[in-house]
């Protein structure tokens, strides 16, 4: 059984379901196993396993109260030929020694798929065990892909409603296109007027509001949240960890037992603490490569120590990572203080009234697994033109984030390594940023420059992309700041 505890605090104590129902714990720390499952079976035997069987016995360890036949219909409904289009869900591609974990081929074409399509069942069926009668209400301010992901997650699962809430005029033109035309009759899409910084805040209000909370109750509704802190979004995550490996052993590059090193684009902390869980269950993970764009807090954090988000706040060509809070960091705090929550809860209490915190040495003695590094946007467009010119293969601009630090660890070190880059999304999702670093085109029409790419890459354009372009337009709300309350309610009566 494993029982999940808050870093703030060991003794507020719960089951998976709970965990996965609440997100997130009253005292406001973060769930984290009581004691880290190892890996289920010999690892002769897990790389042989295709995705969907490998992805039930790691969620199984993980979410030991789910039953077998529960966990099996979740993953079911989550992995399939409607919701990804690759076989593999997560293939592992070679080009001339690179090695690029493919997370990209769900339906929104970035990583935050793998973890959403199975979210909602998760949360369903975690409350159809807890008995709760009410539907699931979703609530989420997004600055452009968390929120469509959630969607598409969401969208016609029974028992649920979603309402993502985004700044209007500060998303890409195909992000808006993207959310504006989500279907399933439980979504709902609203745009504020104001920044995200706003749209983000009003939603936090909306969690706080104890009135809210009884009305919705009230119409049958209890809250719950989407955001990737939930234990429910980062276990799903380690699956692919553990298949990236399994793949490079059936292509031959290690033996089973041989080191990788795995070199992830980094924002929230979510997707790089799952190889860090993967690597802490026994997968053989040399160094983890934490790589930032000029939001550089992480790399900053990993190589002086002090975490510091008293600093300028920049918008970069990799905008999913333009984040100076890095929730999931606080797991990693609570790992290295060898799960002491009274000395997490202190650091997190200081980041919140200062900004800022700095580790002990012997906290600092336990980052060794990791290396840290960061690449501005110039940096960016050099990197996606060279690994185009090299090796006829078109990475996004989070993936050539990875890329980068990659290269700059391997001149560092000399390590060699097989080093897996994990990428996050697919060039069709920034196809001006992409098209301006391999290209002399000069267009700004997104769907124009997906035509020129799909010339240039030889990737078929994915359906996400034709989705946006032809669907219809089905959500059209703008409200002020002010009025989201009002809007919450209109859309549930
Ligand atoms: C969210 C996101 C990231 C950052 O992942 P974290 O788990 O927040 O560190 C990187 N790349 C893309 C494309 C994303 O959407």
């Amino acid at each position: 059984m494993t029982i999940y505890y808050s870093t703030r605090n060991k003794n507020h104590r719960v089951s998976s379901t709970d965990a996965i129902l609440n997100g997130i714990a009253p005292d406001g720390g973060l769930f984290v196993p009581e004691i880290m499952p190892t890996l289920p079976l010999p690892l002769e035997q897990l790389v042989t396993l295709d995705y969907k069987e490998l992805a039930f016995h790691i969620l199984k360890v993980f979410l030991s109260d789910f039953t077998n036949d529960e966990l099996r219909a979740c993953i079911n409904a989550a992995y399939n030929d409607t919701t990804f289009d690759d076989a593999l869900f997560a293939p592992l591609k070679q080009t001339d020694g690179n090695y690029y974990l493919e997370l990209f081929h769900g339906q929104t074409i970035a990583f935050k798929d793998m973890a959403l399509s199975i979210l909602p069942h998760l949360m369903t069926t975690a409350a159809q065990k807890n008995n709760i009668d009410k539907d699931i209400l979703i609530l989420t301010a997004t600055s452009g892909d968390t929120g469509k992901a959630a969607m598409a997650g969401f969208a016609d699962v029974p028992h649920t409603k979603i309402i993502v809430f985004y700044p209007k005029g500060a998303v890409s033109p195909i992000q808006e296109r993207q959310m504006l035309t989500q279907t399933g009759n439980n979504t709902h899409v609203i745009g504020i007027k104001g920044n995200f910084d706003d749209a983000q805040s009003a939603v936090k209000q909306l969690f706080l509001d104890k009135k809210l909370q009884q009305t919705i109750n009230e119409l049958g509704y209890q809250f719950s949240s989407a955001n990737s802190i939930n234990i429910g979004r980062l276990v799903p995550q380690i699956v692919y960890y553990i298949y990236a490996y399994a793949q490079l052993v059936q292509q031959n590059v290690i033996a089973v037992g041989e080191v990788i090193n795995v070199s992830v684009p980094t924002g929230n902390f979510g997707n790089i603490l799952a190889a860090y869980f993967a690597k802490q269950m026994g997968l053989p993970i040399k160094t983890l490569l934490c790589a930032s764009n000029r939001n550089n807090v992480l790399s900053d954090f990993f190589n002086t120590h002090r975490y510091d988000k008293n600093r300028p706040f920049y918008v970069t060509n990799s905008p999913s990572m333009d984040i100076l809070i890095s929730s999931n960091l606080e797991r990693l705090i609570f790992a290295i203080t060898q799960n002491n929550d009274v000395q997490t809860k202190a650091l997190m209490d200081e980041l919140q009234s200062t900004g800022t915190y700095t580790i002990t040495p012997d906290m600092a003695e336990k980052l060794t697994d990791f290396y840290a590094g960061y690449c501005d946007d110039a940096t960016v467009l050099a990197t996606i033109k060279d690994v185009f010119l090299k090796h006829n293969y078109v990475i996004d601009p989070h993936t050539a984030v990875a890329q980068y630090v990659y290269n700059a660890y391997k001149n560092e070190t000399n390590d060699n390594t097989p080093t897996i880059i994990v990428s996050t999304a697919s060039a069709y999702k920034f196809p001006n940023t992409v098209m301006h670093a391999i290209s002399e085109d000069s267009s700004t029409d997104d769907f124009y420059l997906c035509d020129r790419l799909e010339d240039l890459s030889h990737v078929p354009q994915p359906f996400a992309i034709e989705q946006a372009k032809n669907g219809s337009i089905l959500h059209d709300t703008v409200v002020a700041v002010d009025k989201i309350y009002d809007s919450v309610l209109d859309v549930l009566k």
